[in-house]
């Protein structure tokens, strides 16, 4: 073995790079285009409310001290809005901070984790890090969640259940009553997980938060929600965990870092969540570009899942990576999916309605090249 590898605990090897995509710069530098549209990450192309940039404004003075460990001003926010109170939040360098934090506290080598597929792949990585079996759940042919699978997957034995709803990357969801019958039938002794990234953008179609449903639950339970999305606030890194239980994450609260979350994004993320109107107008932009894609990407001979994410996820007809550098060249960044299995999808985010046309029109140039 070479010394390197050998220096890592064997689960690392077992990790695949994180697929995050190129930024702008570099694909500034690699191929020069006129202009380019970032629609890789699910960044919200308004970006964040004004009132961001208000509460920021002469803050640099604020980067001499340490930020409040605890974000409370945050956390009681948070608290207020969902019903609960402040030692049910969880503040997170991004809600993949949560992630990590969860597989580190509860997860032992050898523990079953159950989450659908093609999945986020942190909700597998830092699974696999400390140890554990990930059991997928595979999307069904018309790629929704095949939810009589996943309600026999959980109702075995299992440490974990987590899960994007809706579902990154396919955008496909869970509606109310099928949450609750897998919410019913999962393992009394498991910790549910359910990722709600997009929840901001789901309405209709039956979706409802597991906020709502869980709060009667007897089982143990974090909902994860992150400022990156909707809020526009991906480059400060902020995310939030509300609990079931106090007791749980007070525990939790001992593995994170103690200043895990910056003072800017304390602040930033106060401010963006007393913005509803801003939130409302990302929302409808995303909603209606959706729709429109989703419709232009139909006719173009495309299969694109039904979405209630800020993306779509379809076929291209080919093996993506080729597909996706394609559009690269012509400054369009989308994330070609690498998972077994999905090869040929990519997925594309919503972005304002000039990245989408831009979008639209490098795949329809590449498709009559072909
Ligand atoms: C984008 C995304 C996140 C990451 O959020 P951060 O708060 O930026 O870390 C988490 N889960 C899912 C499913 C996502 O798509």
């Amino acid at each position: 073995m070479e010394p390197a590898a050998g220096m890592v605990r064997p689960e690392v090897l077992k990790l695949s790079p994180y697929n995050s995509g190129l930024t702008i710069d570099e694909v500034v530098e690699r191929y020069a285009p006129e202009r380019v549209s970032k629609l890789g990450s699910n960044e919200s192309p308004l970006g964040p409310s004004p009132k961001v940039a208000k509460a920021l404004e002469g803050s640099s003075e604020r980067a001499r001290h340490y930020p409040d460990p605890a974000s409370r001003r945050l956390r009681d926010t948070l608290a207020t809005r969902f019903g609960v109170v402040r030692g049910q939040v969880m503040v997170g360098n991004g809600s993949e901070e949560l992630l990590s934090i969860i597989a580190q506290a509860v997860l032992r080598p050898g523990d079953r984790v159950v989450t659908l597929y093609p999945s986020f792949p942190l909700h597998e990585d830092y699974a696999v890090l400390m140890g554990a079996n990930v059991d997928r759940v595979h999307v069904r042919e018309d790629l929704m969640v095949d939810v009589d699978a996943l309600v026999a997957a959980v109702s075995r034995p299992c440490r974990l259940l987590i899960f994007s709803n809706p579902m990154n990357p396919v955008g496909s969801w869970l509606g109310e009553d099928e949450l609750a019958q897998v919410l019913a039938a999962a393992d009394r002794d498991a910790l549910i997980v359910v990722d709600e990234a997009y929840a901001e953008y789901a309405s209709g179609g039956g979706y409802r938060s597991a906020t709502e449903l869980l709060r009667r639950s007897q089982s143990s339970w974090i909902v994860l929600r992150t400022f990156s999305k909707g809020y526009g606030l991906a480059g400060l890194r902020i995310g939030y965990g509300i609990f079931g239980n106090a007791a749980l994450c007070t525990l939790l609260d001992r593995v994170r870092t103690p200043f895990n979350v910056n003072a800017f994004a304390q602040n930033a993320a106060v401010a963006a969540f007393g913005d509803d109107a801003h939130l409302a107008q990302v929302v409808r932009l995303a909603i209606s570009e959706r729709e429109r894609v989703e419709r232009l990407l139909s006719e173009a001979g495309f299969q694109v899942a039904a979405s209630k994410g800020n993306f779509l996820f379809f076929s291209c007809g080919g093996n993506s990576v080729a597909f996706a550098e394609d559009l690269l060249r012509q400054g369009v960044i989308i994330k070609p999916w690498k998972q077994p299995g999905f090869e040929n999808f990519a997925r594309v985010s919503i972005g304002s309605v000039a990245e989408n046309n831009h979008f639209m029109q490098t795949v329809e140039a590449n498709s009559s090249r072909r």
